[in-house]
């Protein structure tokens, strides 16, 4: 089946039971077994902290769109990735591409040293330097593309080979993208990460997140039991709402793809602006690598405004369409001065502001934020 069929039919599918096209939510925590603890029920469930049937569900239409051998769901993006770094014995190192979601920086600096977990951090579009660093002993190589804000795009046939080289794993985090515009077990990557909560939901209404895995076996194994033991694993309602985005997920972004890139063009050369990040334009740096390994270039753009921060959040203030939150993927279109958000440690360019192309029409964004911008184009 091609990935539009699959991200339909690829789940719960329709009810044995009563023939349902939306499945049944299972909200019960436990499940029947009999008095010797074998089980008596297809399923095999037994308490829901293991697994529930709408997770199952999830797992399974994620593991099929993503081409992984199994899949994992949990509570959020952040218990996904946390619990894969858990698995990780004492003592490994990872290794961060720089422009990193600011949460996983967070993480490093505050959780690693008790996790027995060293990071460091790199520019990974420096092949060489990447080589270098692995071979000085590296467990896992951890990298979004597009990054997150500056949009940088990243080569993951050639990260990948080079973890495989260095006995290393390669994770990809798989937000922006989603299995629509990119799958990054094909080009060789051993884990994808995402945050279900911004593009496969799709309608900002729950947070969740999964892991999906190249090979079935010891490590997702490892990750699977720190999520029972933590109490990780996503619950019913969620799984059930971001399999329903996920029937969706194709047209909602075939849509925010075609009006990121209209806004790109019609913002890039604006007097007021530095730059437009988006990679979809010819002017972006990686715009031939993100052409080849993405099928399209995502809803997600980064302005940087002349003038810097004062500039951009007077910008933030004047738009009516956009609104002023964090997160991505909805529905509606969002503005997010990256700087204020992630504090006094950010990395990102003082008067960036990052988009979220949401599904109204690209012409009224087009006219909101030329208006915002302040200057005839
Ligand atoms: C939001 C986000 C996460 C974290 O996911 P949550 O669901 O918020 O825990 C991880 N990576 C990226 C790129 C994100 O945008």
């Amino acid at each position: 089946m091609k990935p539009k069929t699959l991200a339909v039919r690829a789940g719960a599918g329709v009810d044995p039971r009563t023939g349902a096209l939306a499945p049944p939510i299972c909200l019960s925590t436990t499940f029947e077994h009999a008095p010797d603890y074998s089980k008596i029920y297809e399923g095999g469930y037994g308490y829901a902290r293991d697994s529930n049937p709408n997770a199952d569900a999830l797992e399974r239409a994620l593991a099929a769109l993503d081409g992984g051998a199994a899949a994992l769901s949990f509570a959020s993006g952040m218990a996904a990735g946390a619990a894969l770094l858990q698995s990780l014995p004492r003592g490994s190192r990872v290794l961060f591409h720089r422009d990193l979601f600011y949460e996983f920086r967070r993480m490093a600096r505050r959780l690693f040293p008790a996790w027995g977990l060293e990071a460091a951090t790199i520019d990974m579009s420096d092949l060489d330097a990447v080589r270098s660093a692995v071979s000085e002993g590296v467990a896992l190589l951890w990298c979004e593309t597009p990054s997150n804000p500056r949009l940088e795009t990243l080569d993951i046939s050639a990260l990948a080979e080079i973890a495989r080289a260095g006995d290393a794993h390669l994770l990809v985090d798989g937000t922006f993208t989603t299995p629509a515009l990119q799958r990054p077990l094909s080009l060789g990557a051993d884990y994808v990460l995402h945050s279900a909560t911004k593009y496969l939901g799709g309608h900002s209404d729950a947070v969740a997140g999964a892991l999906v895995f190249a090979e079935s076996g010891d490590v997702a194994e490892r990750v699977k039991t720190i999520r029972t033991m933590t109490g990780g694993i996503i619950a019913p309602f969620n799984a059930w709402l971001i399999s329903r985005g996920l029937k969706s997920l194709h047209c909602r972004l075939a849509q925010q793809c075609e009006s990121a890139a209209r806004l790109a063009a019609a913002l890039e050369g604006h007097e007021a602006l530095e730059t437009v990040h988006y990679p979809g334009l010819s002017s972006h740096p990686t715009h031939d690598l993100a052409a080849r390994q993405m099928r399209a270039f995502g809803g997600m753009a980064s302005i940087e405004v002349r003038g810097g921060a004062e500039a951009a959040l007077a910008v933030a203030g004047r738009v009516r369409l956009f609104l002023n939150a964090t997160s991505l993927g909805g529905a509606e279109s969002l503005v997010e001065h990256r700087a204020s958000v992630e504090g006094p440690d950010t990395q990102a360019p003082a008067g960036l502001l990052r988009l979220s192309i949401g599904l109204e029409d690209p012409g009224d964004l087009i006219d909101d934020l030329s208006e915002a911008l302040g200057v005839s184009r």
